[in-house]
């Protein structure tokens, strides 16, 4: 019994599914590089392709799921959905920045998460996703869910904040963009996501630097690589707990 019990404790911690979101796609081409006209879904997609390689050639028990693997049109809400009812661990969304018309010229990269203890509208929000999803699955009223979901919240904090900094740091040792920093936003690409999760905006299409290196073969590797290393991270102290 004892033995069932620590196995079952174990497989908990396992980060065993995944979900890698390439941002916009199909008829939504995200922002769009000024000096090429590229959009940010093409950049975006081989971002996140690479870097599920990776983590599939290094661990391929891992269930990696991709709410959109070509270009295809998938809603934001429905990407967290799929998430939340494949039991994904982790939610990394990738996208790239413009500066808005008003602004002086940026570049470099940003690492978004949601802080729901700053925005409790966040937290009510994942809730109620939760509590819908439980209760379809179940099909009875399940408060014990609903309850849970509210102190998961509260913990995922700390990890999204270790894997927020795991990416600055891999960004800064292996991609040559500048860091913008981590950022605590009430960002809504992540809004519905019950478990950590975080948004990368890789860089300022409208800076030619940044353009030009994230068109490149070259740049989409070296920030899949950050963004594994960072991953590689992440599980270790995920998987410690
Ligand atoms: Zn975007």
């Amino acid at each position: 019994m004892l033995i069932v019990n620590c196995s079952l404790l174990i497989a908990q911690n396992r980060l065993d599914v995944i979900v890698l979101d390439a941002g916009h796609g199909g008829k939504d081409p995200g922002t769009i590089g000024d000096g090429t006209g590229v959009q940010e879904k093409n950049i975006v997609l081989p971002i996140t392709m690479k870097l599920g390689k990776m983590i599939e050639t290094r661990y391929p028990g891992i269930k990696i799921i991709y709410p959109r693997s070509t270009d295809e049109y998938v809603e934001v809400k429905e990407r967290t959905h799929i998430a939340n009812v494949n039991k994904a661990k982790l939610f990394i969304s990738i996208h790239a920045n413009h500066k808005k018309k008003e602004e002086s010229d940026k570049n470099g990269f940003e690492i978004y998460l949601l802080n729901k203890e700053r925005f409790p509208e966040a937290v009510m929000f994942t809730m109620k996703e939760n509590f819908l999803l439980s209760y379809q699955q179940a099909g009875k009223d399940t408060v014990d869910n609903f309850i849970y979901s509210s102190l998961a919240q509260n913990g995922y904090t700390r990890f999204n904040e270790y894997l927020a900094s795991m990416i600055e740091l891999n960004f800064l040792s292996y991609a040559e963009l500048a860091s913008r920093g981590v950022i605590q936003a009430g960002n809504w690409v992540t809004l519905g996501a019950s478990m950590p999760s975080v948004l990368v905006e890789t860089g300022y299409l409208s800076d030619p630097n940044d353009e030009k290196y994230l068109s490149s073969e070259k740049g989409q590797n070296d920030v899949a690589t950050s963004l594994f290393n960072a991953f590689l991270s992440y599980k270790t102290l995920y998987e410690m707990q």
